[in-house]
């Protein structure tokens, strides 16, 4: 790849952009993230993303060094710099370097840094017209899921794992309640219609995408629960599904093995895509 990134205020190639390996998002996993999606060279949901980006900073106490404006103009920017037309945007701000130590220095200076990843995510293709399968493991993460932190060596395991099993993916749970999918939120539908989400708390990521499909869900009539589900019900439900930032909606097919519904991609799932992606198509900034 030859991409130009953002590193501390400076466009460069990506072989040319260095971080110190005492940076303490490399020793400490001291870093939050933030990965906005682009279609037609614009951002898709953008103010989501920033804000949950401020709101993950602080639970942190990482200050960032641009002003919103300046954030807004990078993320604009590189999309032109590398004739992005459909992808998405990964931002990362690091505590930066310091001596090893597990006090936060006392004058920090954060690394700030961006690059783009083409990908393809708005037509359909065959995980959203078959369907994936997930299988379930224990959610062993950190308590504090809210904040995206770059944290992910366990949802990278129980990535493998789930590939390892022939799944595309693993759902997590605690005490029998679903937490999320590994790396988007999981929902089920009843059998009777109603769209079920757990509500947040630090057990999951507020997801962006999560919070937009629950308003427009709402806003096309559609019965919207927020309380937590359990493997089972889940296992039982009429219809599963993901979202995130890049996959936007896509449907669940298998539980552990076991089909969901009739195991093909259900009616609500295909609605709320494409309710979905009809808002943000028109709403890209
Ligand atoms: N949950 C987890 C653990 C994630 O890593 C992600 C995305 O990376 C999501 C949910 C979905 O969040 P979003 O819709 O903001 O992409």
């Amino acid at each position: 790849m030859n991409r130009i990134v953002y590193l501390n205020g400076q466009w460069l190639p990506e072989a040319e952009a260095k971080v110190s390996i005492f940076d303490r998002g490399y020793v400490f996993g001291d870093a939050i993230y933030e990965v906005t999606a682009v279609t037609q060279g614009k951002l898709l949901d953008y103010p989501g993303h920033v804000a949950r980006f401020h709101r993950s900073i602080g639970e942190v106490g990482i200050v960032c060094p641009v002003s919103d404006e300046e954030l807004l103009a990078a993320h604009r920017e590189i999309v032109t710099r590398n004739s992005l037309d459909e992808g998405l945007i990964y931002l990362q701000l690091s505590r930066g370097p310091a001596d090893r130590d597990f006090h936060f220095p006392k004058a920090p200076v954060p690394t700030l840094s961006m690059f783009t990843q083409a990908k393809k995510f708005i037509d359909d293709d065959a995980h959203v017209r078959d369907g994936v399968s997930v299988i379930t493991l224990p959610d062993l993460r950190w308590g504090r899921r809210d904040i995206k932190t770059v944290q992910l060596l366990y949802p990278s395991m129980a990535k493998m794992e789930a590939e390892k099993q022939g799944a595309y993916d693993a759902w997590l749970y605690q005490d029998g309640y679903i937490t999320e999918a590994t790396s988007s939120s999981a929902h089920i539908v009843t059998r009777d219609g109603v769209l079920v989400t757990r509500p947040l708390s630090h057990a999951i990521l507020p997801g962006i995408t999560r919070g937009s499909i629950l308003s427009l869900a709402r806003e096309a009539g559609i019965p919207v629960e927020e309380r937590m589900f359990t493997v089972d019900e889940a296992k039982a439900a009429a219809e599963a599904i993901v979202t995130s930032a890049t996959q936007l909606v896509q449907p669940v097919v298998k539980i552990d093995g076991q089909p969901i519904g009739d195991g093909k991609p259900g009616p609500l799932t295909k609605r709320l895509r494409k309710i979905y992606i009809d808002y943000h198509l028109a709403h890209l900034i």
